[in-house]
């Protein structure tokens, strides 16, 4: 194959992905986005195996490492992806990143090694930069991935002196990077990736409760950057491409969720250390709660003039989305105002809500972000939250230093009743305990939310 068809395949390769992104940025169009994007993934991975090695600056050698290599990723890579549980989606996700992140700094050293005394400064620069970048995004993602995976503790974990532990690393990593480019040898390289992964770790362990989505969708940025470094160092503009894409719309993203979550990216990675310890006396404490059954839920909502629905988690883990559209569709055939609201982090994924109520045809225009929502909790007669803790929980405006602290949250302390649908006392995501649970006005219905979902249905359908 000529390069210059080469070329015009990558190019085309390029293409597809932008139209991805394009079809990703709407729930109609996502389905079809992918299929664009998994094209183009597809076409720029085979490219490389028709173009011959004429030109020696795009050699494809070691083809029996590379098949090999390939039917190691498909053999572990396509049943973890068919099994996982979609509630497991945003840990896999996690793990991939990582380990693009790590491919990507170990191709550099590879080439690195590969160039010896011809790499030329600017290459060297660009390894470094990838080796930095592709270390810290993989062990990161690491710790990102067991603390979604409940493997560690999910609340911020802090150190004696962690600041100063986590800047002396990052000043011994960019004094090594300076070292490498001067010195070009192979220690300092690998000195340079094990201090980077540990600084990978250092810096998202201090991460905890609201703030870890931010994290994650900041390392998937960092991940594109190091594809596209890597890209440069392998001359290949496919790389460059798709790493710029990931780079740049991981750090919109990144910006974006910070600015939901009201908090600054410097107060995202080390808000932790000025934080006040939590009062745990309190968390231990027996206290009385009032528990309903599904009839008199039923009740609550059949008198109700408008309800607001809060899917959080939980609603996820239990599958309920189809039946929490049937409870919702049998209140609005009685003539209630029924809406959804949505907060930004809400489940574990960006969207995570978005699209499993998607999923069960739930019309657009019955969601309602969190800003659109929020003033309507004051008329709203029943807020119904269902396997949502952390995105209701007033300690985000009450609770200086509690690691949700800051977060906007779905008022749904401001509706006449609420009605919260759960297993059992156990916080969400964050750890922290939630006041509203003991509220007043608050009906807890204790059991897995599909099985009291659909008690609740028959319950009402009898009224
Ligand atoms: P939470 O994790 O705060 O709460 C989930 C609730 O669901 C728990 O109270 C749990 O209580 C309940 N639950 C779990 N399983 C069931 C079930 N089968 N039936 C009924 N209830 C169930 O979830 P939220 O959605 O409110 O908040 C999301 C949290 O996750 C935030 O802290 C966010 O920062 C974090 N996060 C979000 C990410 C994102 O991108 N969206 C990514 C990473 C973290 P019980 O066990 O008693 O049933």
């Amino acid at each position: 194959m000529s390069h210059t068809l080469y070329d015009l395949i990558g190019l085309a390769a390029g293409v597809a992905f932008i139209l991805a992104l394009k079809g990703l940025s709407h729930p109609k169009t996502a389905r079809r986005g992918n299929l664009i994007g998994a094209f183009g993934a597809s076409l720029a991975t085979l490219v490389v195996f028709f173009h011959t090695n004429e030109d020696s600056s795009l050699p494809l050698n070691n083809l029996g490492w590379i098949l090999g290599a390939i039917a190691i990723g498909l053999v572990i890579g396509v049943p973890a992806a068919r099994k996982v549980q979609m509630t497991q989606m945003p840990q896999l996700v996690a793990l991939f990143n990582g380990v693009g992140g790590g491919a990507a700094a170990l191709v550099a050293i590879v080439e690195y090694l590969n160039l010896g005394d011809k790499a030329t400064t600017a290459e060297v620069i660009f390894t470094v930069f990838t080796v930095i970048v592709g270390c810290v995004s993989f062990s990161g993602s690491i710790i990102t991935f067991m603390k979604l995976q409940e493997l560690m503790t999910t609340r911020p974990v802090i150190f004696p002196a962690g600041r100063f532990i986590i800047a002396a690393t990052l000043v011994s990593v960019l004094g090594v990077g300076g070292w490498v480019v001067n010195s070009l040898g192979t220690t300092p390289l690998l000195i340079l990736a094990g201090l980077s992964l540990l600084f990978g770790i250092l810096f998202v362990l201090p991460v905890g409760g609201a703030d870890v989505p931010i994290v994650i969708s900041l390392l998937n940025a960092f991940t594109g950057l190091t594809v596209a470094a890597s890209g440069y160092v392998l001359d290949s503009t496919l790389l460059i491409i798709a790493g710029t894409l990931v780079g740049a719309s991981g750090t919109i993203l990144t910006r974006l969720m910070a600015e939901a979550m009201g908090r600054s990216l410097f107060g995202t990675l080390f808000g932790a250390f000025t934080a006040k310890p939590q009062d745990a006396a309190a968390a231990g404490e027996e206290r009385p709660v009032r528990s309903g059954s599904p009839d008199d839920v039923a009740i609550l909502l059949n008198y109700a003039r408008r309800v607001v629905i809060v899917p959080g988690f939980g609603l996820a883990v239990a599958q309920a989305q189809h039946t929490v559209r049937e409870l919702a569709d049998l209140m609005i055939s009685k003539g209630i105002d029924v809406a959804y609201g949505i907060h930004p982090v809400a489940g574990r994924m960006p969207g995570h809500m978005n699209v499993l109520l998607a999923e069960a045809n739930v019309p657009y225009d019955q969601l309602a972000e969190m800003d659109e929502v929020n003033p309507t909790f004051g008329q709203t007669d029943v807020a119904i939250v269902i396997g949502a803790n952390d995105v209701v929980n007033p300690a985000a405006q009450t609770t200086p230093g509690c690691p949700i602290y800051g977060m906007p949250i779905l008022e749904v302390n401001h509706a006449a009743n609420i009605i919260f649908l759960k297993r059992s006392m156990r916080p969400g995501f964050a750890g922290i305990e939630n006041e509203l649970l003991y509220d007043p006005k608050t009906m807890l219905l204790f059991g897995d939310a599909k099985a009291s979902l659909t008690k609740v249905v028959s319950a009402l359908k009898a009224l």
